[in-house]
C-alpha cells in the first residue's frame, strides 16, 4: 500500500525506439488535425489526427499514447520471456522461473480440466471455520498470501522518522471499487451494485463455496453484500486519504486493540512473525472500529462468505475460463466499458511481470536500454532542476526563509534513472508446474514477506518501487526521489535523435512534474527528509492555499460527461504537477534555447515553443470509453488526458503567447485567472 504519486494510474509497459534518422522536429504532423482551431480546441488541434488514427479497441477502455506504447512493448516483453521459455534452463534459475509461470498461465487445457479445484482447498478451510477465534486466524494467513479482507499491514516509513520503516494498518477489501458505489443514489451506482451481486451469486456457484457452505448463491451474495456496504461507511473518503496528517496515528499495539477489541493484534503479529511490532501507524482508526462493529454483530457465516469471496476474487483471473469471464464481465465490462477479453498471451505476460519484475526487467535493461539513455537523462534532469530553482528564488509570494527551505529540499533529491544498482534476488520463491494459482498464492507470500520484513528496519533508498520496464515515474515524499524507469525514456516521452523542443515539452514536463510533487498541496509537507514537517512560514502557506484554489474551482467547473464534474480537490495534487511541469520544463527550455541546445528556428512550419507544447498534449492524445471516464472521475487523482492537456494549457501564458489565443477564445484565460504555483 506504498502511497507514491506517479505520473498516470495504471502500469504499462512500452517499447523500444531504434530511430537513426538525422535530426528531425520529433513531431508527426499525422498526428495534428488542422482543421480544428488550436487556440478553441488545443488537444484536439494536437491530437486530432493520432485519435483518427488509433481508434479505440475492443480490449480496452481507454486506448492512448501510453497505452499503445504498452502495446508494442508487451510484444518485446512476451519475445524475451519467449526466449527462456524455449531455452533449457537450470532449474530453479531465474529464467527457469520465468518460463515455468509463462509455460503453466499459458497452458490453458489444464487450467480448464482443473477447473474450480486449485481454489477448492482454501474454501473449504474457510467452509471448516467454527468461532471468532479461527476466524480471526483465518483473516491473518489470508494476510499472508496477500489477500486482504478488511485491512492490510504494510511497511511504510514513519512520517516523522522517515529513516526507519513501520508497520501500517490500512483499510482494504472493498471489491466493487470505490466507496462511492456502495452508498450513492444514482442510476450507474444502482445499476454497478446489481450486476456485482450477480457477478457474486455467480462466482458462489462456479466455485462451489454454496455447497460447501451448506447456503445458496444468493444467500452468500446478499451478505457479501451487506457487509461490504458496512465497510464503505466506514471507509475513508478520498479527500481525507490525501492529508498525511489524518493518516498518520502512531499507536501502540495495546491501543490498536482498544479501538478493535474483536481482533486481537498481538496475536497477529506474532503469526505474521513479527513479534517485535508493538506499535505502527493507525491510518484510519474511525474504519478499524466500523470493523470492529461488523466482527462483532456479523453472523459468522456471513463473514466467512466475505471472507471466501475475498479469495476467489484474488484467484479468478488465474483459474478457467468460466471464472475468468465471470470476472472480466464485471471488472472489464461493467466498471470500465471493455468489450473483449485480453488475449491470454498478454495476460500471462502481465501476470509474470508482476510476479518476476525485477528479473524481467534485468533482462529488458540488457537488451532495450541504450547506457547513452541515462546519461541524456541526468543532463535533463540537472536543466529541469536549475529552472525550478530559478522559479522559486523569482517566486514572489515566498519570503526568503521559505524559499531557502525550498531549495534545500530541491538539491537533496534523490534521482533514480532506468534501472536499479541492485537486483532483488528471487531465490525464495518456488516456481513450480503445479497450478498457475498455487504460483500466484506463493509468489504473494513471498511479496508479502519481503514487505513485512522491512518493517521497523531502516528505510533502503536504493530500493525501486517501479519495475525499469514501467511506463510511468513517480515521485515518493518519503526518500524525497523521482523516479524513471528505463520505459518511459522512449518515444513519445524521449527521442534520441530528435531536437530538443520535443523532448522538454514530453519527457522534460514528466521531470519537472515529479519534481513539482515535492511541492504540490501533500509533497510541500515533508521536509528535505521527507518527515511531514511544517517548513513553511504561515503567510507563505496561505499563499500557496489561495494559488492552489485556483485550480480547484478551475477543475471544479470541467464538465467530464453530461453532469458530471471533475473533482477540483481530488486532482489538485496533479493539476499542481502538471501546471508546475509545464513551467518549469519550459523555463529549462528557453535556458537552453539560450545556449543554442534547441533549435531557434521554425521546423516542420512550429516554432520551438509550438513544438514543445505540441509534444506536451500528444503525450496524453487517446480515446477512451464513457464507463472509464466515470470510473477514473471517482478513482483516478490524474485529471483526464483531455483535461490535462485542455485544463492546463490557458494557466500558462506562455501557451497562449505561442499559439496567439485571444480573450474569447476557449483556451484563453487573463493572466490574473490563471494559475500560478511553482
Ligand atoms: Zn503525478
Amino acid at each position: 500500500m506504498k502511497k507514491l504519486i506517479v505520473l498516470t494510474a495504471g502500469i504499462m509497459l512500452l517499447a523500444n525506439a531504434c530511430n537513426n534518422t538525422p535530426k528531425t522536429s520529433g513531431l508527426d504532423l499525422s498526428d495534428l488535425d488542422t482543421t480544428a482551431n488550436p487556440a478553441a480546441d488545443f488537444y484536439q488541434y494536437a491530437c486530432g489526427g493520432w485519435m483518427a488514427n488509433n481508434p479505440m479497441k475492443p480490449e480496452f477502455s481507454r486506448y492512448g499514447s501510453f497505452d499503445k506504447l504498452g502495446e508494442e512493448n508487451v510484444k518485446q516483453v512476451n519475445s524475451l520471456i519467449m526466449d527462456l521459455a524455449a531455452a533449457q534452463n537450470d532449474a530453479g534459475s531465474v529464467a527457469d522461473k520465468i518460463a515455468t509461470l509463462y509455460n503453466v498461465g499459458m497452458d490453458s487445457t489444464t487450467l480448464n480440466q482443473q477447473g474450480a479445484a486449485p481454489l477448492k482447498p482454501f474454501l473449504q478451510e474457510i467452509a471448516a471455520l467454527n468461532g471468532k477465534q479461527a476466524i480471526r486466524a483465518a483473516i491473518t494467513k489470508m494476510h499472508k498470501q496477500g489477500v486482504n479482507p478488511f485491512f492490510g499491514v504494510f511497511s511504510e516509513a514513519d512520517f516523522s522518522n522517515s529513516s526507519m520503516n513501520i508497520a501500517w494498518l490500512y483499510q482494504t477489501g472493498l471489491n466493487l471499487g470505490d466507496r462511492d458505489y456502495y452508498l450513492e443514489q444514482d442510476a450507474r451506482s444502482k445499476e454497478l451494485r446489481e450486476k456485482y451481486v450477480l457477478m457474486l451469486t455467480n462466482m458462489f456457484r462456479l466455485s462451489n463455496y454454496d455447497v460447501m457452505a451448506n447456503s445458496t448463491p444468493e444467500k452468500l451474495a446478499a451478505a457479501v453484500m451487506a457487509v461490504e456496504t458496512a465497510m464503505a461507511k466506514g471507509f475513508m473518503n478520498r479527500h481525507d486519504l490525501r492529508d498525511p496528517y489524518k493518516m498518520f496515528n502512531k499507536k501502540e499495539v495495546a491501543a490498536l486493540n482498544t479501538l478493535i477489541p474483536e481482533f486481537d493484534f498481538s496475536a497477529y503479529f506474532a503469526a505474521l512473525n513479527l513479534p517485535g511490532v508493538d506499535s505502527l501507524n493507525v491510518a484510519q482508526p474511525e474504519y478499524i472500529k466500523t470493523v470492529n462493529a461488523i466482527l462483532k454483530t456479523t453472523r459468522p457465516e456471513d463473514i466467512k462468505a466475505y471472507l471466501a469471496w475475498n479469495v476467489i476474487r484474488a484467484a479468478a483471473p488465474y483459474l478457467s475460463d468460466d471464472f475468468v469471464n465471470e470476472n472480466f464481465n464485471f471488472y472489464g465490462k461493467a466498471l470500465s466499458g471493455r468489450q473483449e477479453l485480453q488475449p491470454r498471451w498478454k495476460r500471462v505476460v502481465n501476470t509474470v511481470n508482476g510476479a518476476l519484475g525485477e528479473a524481467v526487467g534485468q533482462i529488458y535493461v540488457a537488451k532495450y536500454f541504450p547506457p547513452q539513455s541515462k546519461e541524456n537523462m541526468l543532463h535533463l534532469v540537472a536543466n529541469l532542476q536549475t529552472a525550478l530553482g530559478e522559479r522559486i528564488q523569482a517566486a514572489t509570494w515566498m519570503d526568503g526563509s521559505t524559499k531557502a527551505k525550498a531549495m534545500d529540499k530541491l538539491n537533496a533529491f534523490r534521482v533514480k534513472i532506468g534501472y536499479p544498482d541492485k537486483w532483488r534476488d528471487y531465490s525464495g520463491l518456488e516456481v513450480k508446474a503445479d497450478s498457475y494459482l498455487a504460483n500466484i498464492m506463493r509468489s504473494n507470500e513471498f511479496d508479502v514477506a519481503y514487505n513485512l520484513a522491512k518493517i521497523n528496519k531502516p528505510t533502503d533508498v536504493t530500493e525501486w518501487f517501479m519495475t525499469p520496464q514501467t511506463v510511468n515515474a513517480y515521485y515518493n515524499p518519503t526518500t524525497n526521489e523521482i523516479c524513471f524507469p528505463a520505459g518511459i525514456l522512449q518515444p513519445p516521452f524521449y527521442y534520441a535523435d530528435a531536437d530538443n523542443a520535443v523532448n522538454y515539452g514530453a519527457i522534460g514536463v514528466v521531470i519537472g512534474h515529479e519534481m513539482t510533487h515535492g511541492f504540490d498541496d501533500q509533497g510541500r509537507q515533508y521536509d528535505q527528509q521527507g518527515n511531514l514537517k511544517d517548513w513553511w512560514q504561515p503567510a507563505d502557506a496561505e499563499n500557496f492555499k489561495n494559488r492552489s484554489q485556483v485550480l480547484v474551482d478551475y477543475f471544479n467547473k470541467i464538465e467530464v460527461a453530461p453532469g458530471v464534474h471533475a473533482d477540483g480537490k481530488f486532482t489538485l495534487g496533479e493539476n499542481i504537477a502538471d501546471n508546475g511541469g509545464v513551467q518549469i520544463a519550459f523555463q529549462a527550455m528557453e535556458n537552453a534555447l539560450a545556449k543554442g541546445e534547441v533549435n531557434k528556428t521554425a521546423m516542420d512550419n512550429f516554432t520551438a515553443e509550438q513544438r514543445f507544447f505540441l509534444a506536451y498534449a500528444r503525450v496524453w492524445a487517446g480515446n477512451i470509453r464513457d464507463e472509464e471516464i466515470l470510473s477514473r472521475t471517482k478513482t483516478d487523482p490524474h485529471s483526464l488526458g483531455k483535461w490535462r492537456t485542455n485544463g492546463t494549457l490557458p494557466h500558462i501564458e506562455a501557451f497562449i503567447k505561442a499559439f496567439n489565443v485571444q480573450p474569447g477564445d476557449a483556451m484563453y484565460l487573463p493572466a490574473d485567472q490563471q494559475a500560478s504555483i511553482w
